[in-house]
């Protein structure tokens, strides 16, 4: 704006010179008016350039030169105001890019410009003219079609739209492929004037990505209820941080071999005062988006090595505690002194500590990660990724960052038993992590057969609900003390303090 404003006052300047110029031309020999006549239009010309440019740098995109918000919603008032409730329907459609921050970390942000603008030409050429194509967001775009006709037709349009968006892109000369998530929005059906159909595009594109997205959903009134269920939710969520309405349950980390409890995982839980207890799926994505996982992830922190401890002071058997954090926590610079505070405050050892990570934060800014692994690791606290396989094809932060244990996701290990492709994954992931001398943990074990099939594989220890579900700490304490009983009398030569305890026989369950 300051910007904008300075080169006003610039042109004002200027035209007062030339307002000076022509004064003193008029004095001057005829000789001389013709050329000065000649220079002022050339000035003039070259301001009105300048202007132009002006305006089509605040109505437009710098990286596609395709209209910004404010054009669209000017272009988008214009179409209305020209067209009658029953003329057919003029469509807004807002088109997301999938996983898009996936292509900025993993190729690098020069590639995530290029997509940009070949998905914003592509939209271009698959449109008509008289249409509108703007960047609303990082990886938003909005269209404004004209004529789209009835539902129907809009739907026909954005499928193939999202027909033409799914063939390859080549860009710095590497194939890559996308996918897109399509809210749209109708006049007249679903609002009269431009901001709610904006805002009815915006809903419909939100419900595109939550049902899996790759997606086209059209704007329904139920979607408003979705908004306000949002806002009680935000509101309840502060309030929870602020009053401490939270919990945390434990689930038991097993070795494969042995059936030994090797280690534990705090999991987080929202004790709603109506809703009782609400999985950590449903607010921590929130509790992110509202910065409001800073606080919570250091009381989660601060309360799991405080029950270790207690475990521990109780005579139970020193066991690793893994704790998950959040890209957020990862991110604040003070992280290294946020845990060794936790530990000091409580008094646990940094080897009673384990931090679940996941690749797509140290992926994020991988030098900056690298200082806070180093320094995490000299601290002595253990570190490990999580729902390892899900996030990135490029596997050479594992030799750059200092890891212990890779945690294979979830998903492979439910039909492991079944389907060759997620054997061989899991096969895999094991090989490579023991190449690396790292340790590999299964999550999500429930059956047998998955626990048999592992340890064929070599899988170093397991976790899941057929040792245990997460429970509250008075349940996962008394499941220790059985595992430890059954322990005990099963080994000899084994000390109580020492790192292992059986696995009682799904007593925990
Ligand atoms: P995660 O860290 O990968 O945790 C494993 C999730 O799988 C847990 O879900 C656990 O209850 C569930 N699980 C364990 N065994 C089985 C099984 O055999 N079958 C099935 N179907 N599920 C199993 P939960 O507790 O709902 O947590 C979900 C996610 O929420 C966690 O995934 C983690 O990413 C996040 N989360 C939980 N607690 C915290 C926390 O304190 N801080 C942060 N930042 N994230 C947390
Ligand atoms: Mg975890
Ligand atoms: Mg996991």
């Amino acid at each position: 704006m300051h910007y904008l404003a300075g080169i006003f006052d610039f042109q004002l300047a200027v035209l007062a010179g030339l307002a000076a110029c022509v004064a003193a031309a008029g004095v001057a020999a005829a000789r001389y008016r013709r050329c000065v006549t000649v220079r002022i239009v050339a000035l003039l010309e070259s301001l009105a350039h300048a202007n132009d440019q002006i305006d089509h740098q605040a109505l437009h995109d710098t990286l596609t030169q395709l209209p910004g918000r404010a054009l669209f919603e000017d272009r988008l008032s214009q179409a209305l105001a020209a067209s009658p409730a029953d003329a057919g329907a003029i469509a807004v459609v807002f088109v997301g890019l999938d996983r898009f921050k996936l292509v900025n970390d993993c190729r690098g942000h020069a590639c995530g410009d290029q997509v940009l603008r070949a998905v914003g030409q592509r939209l271009v050429a698959s449109l008509q003219a008289r249409d509108t194509v703007a960047r609303i967001g990082g990886d938003e775009f909005a269209l404004l079609i004209n004529g789209a006709g009835d539902a129907a037709g809009a739907a026909a349009i954005a499928d193939r739209l999202r027909h033409q968006l799914a063939a390859p892109f080549v860009i710095l000369g590497q194939e890559l492929r996308l996918t897109v998530s399509i809210g749209v929005s109708l006049y007249p059906d679903h609002g009269r004037d431009g901001s709610t159909l904006m805002v009815c595009a915006d809903l419909a594109l939100d419900h595109a990505k939550k049902i899996g997205r790759d997606n086209c959903a059209f704007f329904m009134p139920t979607m408003n209820g979705i908004v306000n269920a949002r806002a009680d939710m935000e509101h309840s969520l502060r309030h929870a941080v602020a009053h401490g309405e939270f919990t945390l349950h434990y689930q038991p980390k097993l070795a494969v071999a042995s059936g030994l409890v090797v280690g534990v995982e705090a999991l987080v839980r929202w004790q709603h005062p109506t809703r009782g207890l609400v999985s950590p799926n449903d607010f921590i994505p929130l509790a992110e988006e509202l910065g409001l996982i800073v606080p919570l992830g250091a009381w989660v922190l601060r309360e799991a090595c405080a029950q270790n401890r207690t475990w521990q002071d109780a005579g139970l058997p020193k066991l690793k505690m893994g704790v998950n954090l959040s890209a957020a926590q990862f991110r604040q610079g003070n992280l290294p002194e946020t845990i060794a505070a936790a530990l000091a405050e409580t008094g646990l050892d940094a080897d009673s500590l384990e931090l679940e990570l996941t690749e797509s934060m140290l992926m994020h800014d991988a030098d900056g990660a690298t200082l806070v692994l180093e320094r995490l690791c000299s601290m002595g606290v253990w570190l490990s990724i999580d729902d390892f396989g899900t996030g990135y094809s490029s596997l050479s932060y594992l030799k750059r960052f200092h890891l212990d244990t890779l945690k294979i996701d979830r998903s492979f290990v439910r039909d492991l038993s079944v389907d060759a492709d997620d054997a061989a994954i899991v096969r895999s992931i094991i090989v490579l992590a023991h190449s690396l001398r790292l340790n590999v943990i299964a999550e999500g074990v429930e059956t047998a057969d998955q626990l048999a099939f592992l340890r064929m594989l070599g899988c170093d220890e397991f976790q899941g609900y057929h040792a245990s579900r997460p429970v509250p700490a008075d349940q996962f304490e008394a499941f220790m003390r059985r595992s430890f009983a059954l322990s005990n009398g099963r080994r000899t030569g084994m000390q109580a303090g020492t790192e292992a305890v059986a696995m009682p026989t799904l007593a925990g369950r």
